[in-house]
């Protein structure tokens, strides 16, 4: 008889040839055969409890390797729940790959259980959307699928699968061998855009570098330290370029941010965007004729927003190298002795000073900043810090530091509330297989981790050994204290009078260990979040709970820039 395969071990086959080693999914009609299939072609496939966590967890392995982890999810509600994370992965230019079951092609039209149009709705979330037509074709659309993830700018692909194609069976031989293309190309600058590069950096009195998430996904830390010694450049990293230099390397210039871009007179962007993160490159935030030296490898991005001084299409790596070499050979070094590095300096030392006041108030209930700091001094060095929320994720990025690349995960350029569990599942496994020692931190604001916090099962089922630690002001934003919130919960009309913002007083969210029979932690000092950081880093066999109480009215320190609510509409 003729050796038969169905749909299910051809993708799966098709998936482990393409260089796939996780799925991260919730099973149910029809991919439950397929994640078995997975199983038994030896790929790790991770049972999440949500879709859209499942979707950050996939995205988060393909920003730490390079290489897509996939996202396998049931048809309908299904896929739905998973495009928040597939938006997600595309904004942030990170790989990612779908795989959606659908209802069956012959229940098409006529109210197919889960029946969605599955491939439409994914497509603006997505630099490929397909079905593939036959079983003998999965393995052309998963290649085409994960190289496009891959190529040019990274990015989402779904590939969408009826139950009737996963089941449908054929001859082995029918299946055609497909080749795998696992190198990305690199693209190099123009050497005349490098010259005027040079150029412009070695004249400018105010220079400034600024180090995106970009530089950290193309792996250029080594060329971009090499610039920053070589040179003396001050520079600032976006949140998820921190780690490409050191945090604290002394040209890091992190807490003058807002000075240093309102004074640069040259600004060499590697890897980040003008967009709302860095205050798109415009007036009031940065000098109007500030020039930009801008390296991207996406030609697209190439002067948005601003048009740039001079604009390289290249892959980070080969631009930096070539400016270093360039700067090298005219022996560029920019003097500290120079103005622009003393006005930073005093700025940075005025920050510094100002947030010590703050720090070294450790009276309950205790403010962000002290917390930040007793937790920076306890955290092992180089563990990888996963961050979301309003206050806690900025406020941390200035005082949890980074000395290596590709170890800060957080709400990224969608701001998406809900990434943390699932990203630092993905940072644990990541972890499990290339830094065994390391460990992952999730620090979450309480409302954050209300979006996807059931993880934690997730965590405990695989051992996973991640320290949540749960800021919690009670609210979004801000909460109410105890006496006003429960005045107001006890009215008839609570929905009426409770801020929106509001969430319970002091949740015990560490309580949740003790559905596993483990215990958490509830710290309202400084002695006891010591305590509790301490006792977690014992931990090595799953997930630990540290909900540290903090004023639901603490704040960050007074900015210059009210900038999320700046517009000239
Ligand atoms: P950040 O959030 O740090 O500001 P962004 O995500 O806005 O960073 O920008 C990252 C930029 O880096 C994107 O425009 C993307 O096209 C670019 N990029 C990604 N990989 C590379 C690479 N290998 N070489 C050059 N640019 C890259
Ligand atoms: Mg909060």
């Amino acid at each position: 008889m003729e050796e038969e395969i169905d749909g299910n071990n051809v993708l799966a086959q098709a998936l482990k040839q393409q260089g796939i080693e996780y799925v991260f999914g919730i099973v149910g009609i029809p991919v439950i055969e397929l994640s078995m299939a997975l199983q038994a072609n030896g790929i790790n496939y991770i049972g999440m409890r949500n879709e859209q966590a499942a979707c950050y967890a996939a995205q988060a392995i393909g920003y730490l390797t390079g290489i897509p982890g996939a996202c396998l999810v049931v048809s309908g509600p299904g896929l739905l729940h998973c495009t928040g994370g597939m938006a997600n992965a595309q904004v942030n230019c990170w790989p990612l790959l779908v795989i959606g079951g659908s209802a069956p092609q012959d229940h098409e039209g006529i109210g197919g259980f889960q029946e969605c149009n599955q491939v439409e709705l994914s497509r603006p979330y997505c630099k490929y959307a397909a079905r593939p037509p036959s079983v003998s074709l999965i393995p052309l659309h998963v290649e085409k699928a994960v190289r496009l993830t891959r190529v040019g700018r990274p990015g989402v692909a779904y590939l969408d699968f009826p139950g009737n194609l996963l089941q449908a069976r054929v001859p082995s031989n029918t299946v055609p061998q497909q080749y795998v293309s696992n190198e990305v190309p690199v693209v190099y600058p123009d050497p005349r855009s490098i010259e005027q590069a040079v150029l412009l950096l070695m004249k400018a009195e105010r220079p400034l570098v600024i180090v995106g998430k970009g530089s950290a996904y193309a792996r250029a830390e080594n060329e971009i330290r090499e610039l920053i010694s070589n040179t003396n450049l001050p520079f600032l990293a976006t949140p998820m370029g921190k780690g490409v230099v050191p945090d604290n390397s002394p040209n890091s210039i992190a807490p003058a941010r807002s000075l240093a871009l309102l004074k640069a007179d040259v600004v060499l962007l590697l890897g980040a965007r003008l967009n709302w993160m860095l205050h798109f490159g415009r007036q009031p935030r940065y000098s109007s004729d500030v020039k930009i030296i801008q390296v991207d490898s996406y030609a697209e991005e190439l002067n948005n927003s601003l048009k740039s001084a001079v604009a390289i299409q290249s892959d980070i790596k080969p631009a930096v190298r070539f400016i270093v070499d360039g700067l090298k050979k005219n022996n560029f070094r920019f003097d500290k002795n120079r103005n622009w590095w003393t006005t930073l300096n005093k700025k940075c030392e005025d920050n510094r000073k100002s947030v010590q006041a703050t720090v070294m108030d450790t009276s309950p209930p205790l403010n962000y900043y002290t917390v930040f700091h007793h937790l920076q001094e306890l955290l092992p060095e180089n563990c990888l810090i996963v961050s979301e929320g309003a206050n806690t994720m900025d406020i941390g990025r200035t005082m949890l530091l980074n000395n290596l690349p590709r170890h800060r995960l957080d709400a990224g350029t969608f701001g998406t509330m809900g990434v943390g569990p699932g990203f630092a599942i993905a940072a644990a496994f990541w972890c499990n297989k290339y830094e065994p020692n390391k460990r992952v931190i999730c620090v979450e604001g309480d409302s954050a981790f209300g979006f996807s916090g059931m993880e934690i099962e997730t965590m405990v089922r695989y051992k996973l050994p991640i320290i949540i630690v749960v800021v919690n002001n009670s609210g979004i934003y801000g909460g109410l204290d105890k006496e006003t919130f429960e005045e107001l919960q006890a009215t008839d009309e609570a929905t009426q009078s409770l801020p929106p913002t509001s969430l319970t007083f002091a949740t015990r969210y560490e309580n949740m260990m003790n559905l596993f029979g483990r215990t958490g932690h509830f710290c309202q000092t400084i002695p006891e979040l010591q305590n509790a950081i301490k006792e977690s880093l014992k931990v090595k066999d799953g997930p630990t709970i540290i909900n540290v109480i903090i004023s639901p009215t603490a704040d960050r320190k007074a900015q210059t820039f009210n900038w999320l609510t700046e517009s000239k509409l």
